[in-house]
C-alpha cells in the first residue's frame, strides 16, 4: 500500500490538507458570479446530475498554501479581470496572460481531477510535476495550451426541464466551470484526448506530447485543430496577449458535451 504520508507534489513526508478541486478563493467567486445570473436556476437543474466533487487529501500544507496557492491567486486575479465577464457572440477580446502561471494552474487542476477520478492521463500529468511546481519551464514545452470562447445560446426550456411543455426559450450563458476531456480525431494520427478546463466563457485545452518529441508534430496538430475548431487559438510562451473571437461554441452545446465527457472520464 502506498505510504499515505507522502505529498503528491513535493514527495516529502508532511502533514496533509483537505481541499476541494476548485480552490476556495475561486469557488467563492464562481458562486457569487452565478448568483447574479437570472437563468442560474435552469442551469443548476442541468448540473444536478453531477455528483459532488470529492476532496483532495494527499497534498501537504506547504505545497497547498504556498507553492500552489501562488497559481490560485493568479487565477483569481484573472477571474476578477476576465473570467467574470460573459463574452457575447462575435465579440473580440484581448486576453492578457502569464503563460506559465496559467498553464501550471491548468495542469494542477487537471492532475488533481485525474487523481480524483483515477483518469487514464494521471501518469502523464504526474510527469509534469516539476513544471507545475515551477522548477522546470522547459518541461512545459511538451504540453500545448489552446484557448476558446463560448457564447450565450438560446435554448428551449423544455430541453432542460421535461416538465415544461411550452416552446418558451431562455438565453443560457456559459457559466459552467469544469475539468474534463475532449476527444479529437486527427487524420493519420488517430484519436487524441485533450484535457479541457472550462471557466465560464473561457475554455482552455491542453494537448500532451512526448517530452523528447519534435516541434513538427505539435505544429501539424495546431494547424489541424485550429482549422476544425472555430475560434480556437494556441497560446505561446513568448507572447503575453492574444485576440480571441467569441465564435467557438454555444453554451448549451458546451454544457452537454462537458457532461458526457464527465461521464466518460472516470472509466478511461
Ligand atoms: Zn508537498
Amino acid at each position: 500500500m502506498k505510504n499515505q504520508k507522502i505529498c503528491t507534489y513535493c514527495k516529502e513526508e508532511k502533514k496533509f490538507t483537505k481541499e476541494h478541486l476548485w480552490p476556495n478563493s475561486l469557488h467563492k467567486r464562481l458562486y457569487a458570479a452565478n448568483e447574479q445570473n437570472e437563468n442560474y436556476f435552469w442551469l443548476s437543474r442541468l448540473q444536478r446530475t453531477i455528483p459532488n466533487e470529492p476532496t483532495i487529501k494527499d497534498v501537504c500544507a506547504h505545497c497547498n498554501n504556498i507553492t500552489l496557492s501562488i497559481l490560485d491567486s493568479y487565477i483569481c486575479n484573472l477571474f476578477d479581470r476576465d473570467f467574470i465577464n460573459i463574452i457575447k457572440f462575435n465579440e473580440k477580446i484581448s486576453f492578457e496572460y502569464d503563460y506559465h502561471l496559467l498553464k501550471r494552474w491548468l495542469l494542477k487542476m487537471s492532475y488533481n481531477s485525474a487523481r480524483i477520478h483515477s483518469a487514464h492521463d494521471e501518469k502523464a500529468l504526474e510527469e509534469m510535476l516539476p513544471y507545475i511546481l515551477g522548477k522546470n519551464d522547459k518541461l512545459g514545452r511538451s504540453v500545448q495550451l489552446f484557448a476558446l470562447l463560448t457564447y450565450p445560446e438560446e435554448v428551449k426550456k423544455k430541453e432542460i426541464d421535461k416538465t415544461v411543455t411550452s416552446d418558451e426559450t431562455i438565453i443560457l450563458e456559459p457559466t459552467i466551470h469544469r475539468v474534463g476531456h475532449i476527444f479529437f480525431r486527427v487524420p493519420n494520427l488517430g484519436q487524441k484526448i485533450l484535457r479541457i478546463v472550462h471557466l465560464r466563457s473561457f475554455s482552455f485545452l491542453l494537448a500532451f506530447w512526448p517530452p523528447a518529441g519534435g516541434k513538427a508534430e505539435q505544429n501539424d496538430f495546431e494547424s489541424i485543430i485550429t482549422s476544425k475548431m472555430n475560434g480556437l487559438k494556441l497560446l505561446r510562451a513568448n507572447e503575453k496577449i492574444i485576440t480571441l473571437e467569441c465564435v467557438g461554441m454555444g453554451a448549451y452545446r458546451s454544457l452537454k458535451d462537458s457532461r458526457s465527457q464527465f461521464e466518460i472520464t472516470p472509466q478511461g
